[in-house]
């Protein structure tokens, strides 16, 4: 079978897509990600307020809004996978678009693959990567080592602005490391840093190399940029908020990428130099970088690829009746699993139902890891963590395979931080396995659903 139109990835430019060309009766298929170039839902999965999205007048959680986004995507038709693309050939019609998991042929392809945070590869990084560095402070900024801790973030843009003030709700004080002597952030956000008293913005300083414990990072080297002098600082995080690279590896050899790497549209579209397929979104613009912009891209893309469909007579229509409820695949409010806990009375304790699969708190999990042979994975998340959402319907689908063979605990890291102190959790998401009260096992961010099973059928 060939496909009307294959959509890669899954951030505002290919919701807005696949909304388009579902309503045209086309019924896209989706892409939405996994791993390779950030995780369904892009980039606004890692943030937290979204202030400036149209429609929106008190603001929205990013998460949230890529769920709105899913959810009318998939009531309008469109068919959504949650795999990443491995490889396309655009040489031939109808084109080929592979992931790990099946190969599919589609008359048009609209990429929308976004961007992806850089790293400085500093020496260091390797070592102390999810141990007390991260490139996404409003996912792993909750945790329990950062807390009442010194940190330093990289970045003088909007994204280190942000992420800097959104890290002193739990650090001591923040360090804004900054290569030049100014910032680039707009005027209000420099206002906001230069205004607040737990940042101290390093002019002219980059770090260059991170040191620790073996375990934990516990400091940086730093260098001033014009008198090239090194010193040490001493801090318990570094946070990278240096800009993004376009997701279009690939597309090498595939499409005009620019000196950047960004994909080459033609002047006011989105179309590529390959007939049929169309880049949307921040994968070919590194001027405007927002999500309006985006959806406004993928808006044209799907215009475009539908008439380009239909000039060369390759239409296959779809229609639905669009009444079914929708059954979103990354809507994390949509599934919520049934919750065990509570209690038996006002002055009693809560009441943990051994029998159950799935558990929320501390306190369950306590109960639990004493009281139960069966083995128990425990999710700890925050709630500002787009990754954590993004994982939650894998694990719900791996949870209902093992139901009553195994527990399932979700623990809320800002609710429960002395348990995460105590499990060690230093960013999240992360998946911990307990069996007979030994840790067997732990997986940190998001994983394919396999690697999740197998452990659990390893030790059940
Ligand atoms: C911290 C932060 C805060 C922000 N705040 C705002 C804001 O308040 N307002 C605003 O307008 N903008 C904001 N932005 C910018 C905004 O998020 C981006 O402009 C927007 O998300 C770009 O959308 P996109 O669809 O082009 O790509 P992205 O959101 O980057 O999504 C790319 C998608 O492609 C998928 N993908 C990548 N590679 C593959 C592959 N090989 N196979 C399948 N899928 C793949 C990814 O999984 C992802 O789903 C913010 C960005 C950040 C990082």
């Amino acid at each position: 079978m060939v496909e009307n139109i294959v959509i890669i990835g899954s951030g505002p430019a290919g919701y807005t897509a696949a909304i388009y060309a579902a309503r045209a009766n086309l019924k896209p298929l989706m892409f939405l990600g996994f791993q390779s170039g950030g995780i369904p839902g892009g980039q606004l999965m890692t943030t937290t307020e979204v202030e400036n999205f149209p429609g929106f007048p008190e603001g929205i959680h990013g998460p949230q809004l890529m769920a709105n986004m899913n959810a009318q995507a998939i009531r309008w038709g469109a068919e959504v996978v949650t795999e990443d693309v491995i490889n396309v050939d655009f040489q031939q019609q109808p084109f080929v678009i592979r992931s790990d998991h099946r190969v599919v042929y589609a008359h048009a392809v609209i990429i929308a693959t976004g961007a992806t945070a850089k790293r400085m590869g500093l020496p260091g990084e390797e070592t102390y990567w999810n141990r007390g560095m991260s490139a996404c402070a409003i996912c792993d900024g909750a945790a329990p080592i950062f807390r009442g801790a010194e940190l330093a973030i990289v970045g003088g843009g909007d994204t280190a602005a942000e992420e800097a003030i959104f890290l002193t709700k739990y650090a001591r004080h923040i360090h804004m490391l900054v290569r030049r002597g100014e910032l680039r952030a707009s005027k209000a956000m420099q206002e906001r840093v230069l205004k607040n008293p737990k940042i101290t913005v390093h002019w002219h300083t980059v770090p260059i190399a991170v040191t620790g414990d073996g375990n934990l990072l516990n400091g940086i080297q730093i260098q001033n940029t014009l008198t090239h002098q090194h010193s040490g600082m001493a801090v318990q995080g570094l946070f990278y908020a240096i800009g993004h690279t376009p997701n279009t590896s690939l597309f090498q050899g595939q499409l005009h990428l620019d000196e950047m790497g960004y994909i080459r549209t033609q002047s006011h579209s989105v179309a590529t130099n390959v007939p049929g397929v169309f880049a949307a979104g921040d994968v070919q613009d590194h001027e405007y970088r927002q999500a309006i912009t985006a959806a406004g891209t993928g808006c044209m893309a799907a215009l475009l690829a539908e008439r380009w469909l239909s000039e060369h007579g390759l239409i296959q229509e779809f229609p639905t009746d669009n009444s079914g409820t929708p059954i979103p695949e990354i809507l994390p409010e949509n599934k919520e699993p049934p919750t065990v806990h509570g209690s038996s009375g006002l002055n009693s304790e809560p009441v943990v139902d051994l029998t159950a699969t799935r558990h929320h708190g501390g306190y369950a999990l306590r109960k639990l890891y004493h009281d139960s042979d069966r083995l128990i994975m425990v999710k700890y998340s925050s709630p500002t963590c787009g990754p954590c959402h993004a994982l939650k319907p894998i694990l719900n689908r791996v949870v209902d395979e093992f139901e009553k063979q195994i527990h399932y605990v979700e623990i809320d890291i800002e609710v429960d931080g002395e348990i995460a102190e105590a499990a060690g959790i230093v960013g999240t998401p992360t998946i911990q396995f307990f069996k007979h009260k030994d840790r067997v096992a732990e997986l940190k961010g998001v994983k394919q659903k396999s690697h999740y099973r197998d452990i659990i059928q390893q030790y059940l």
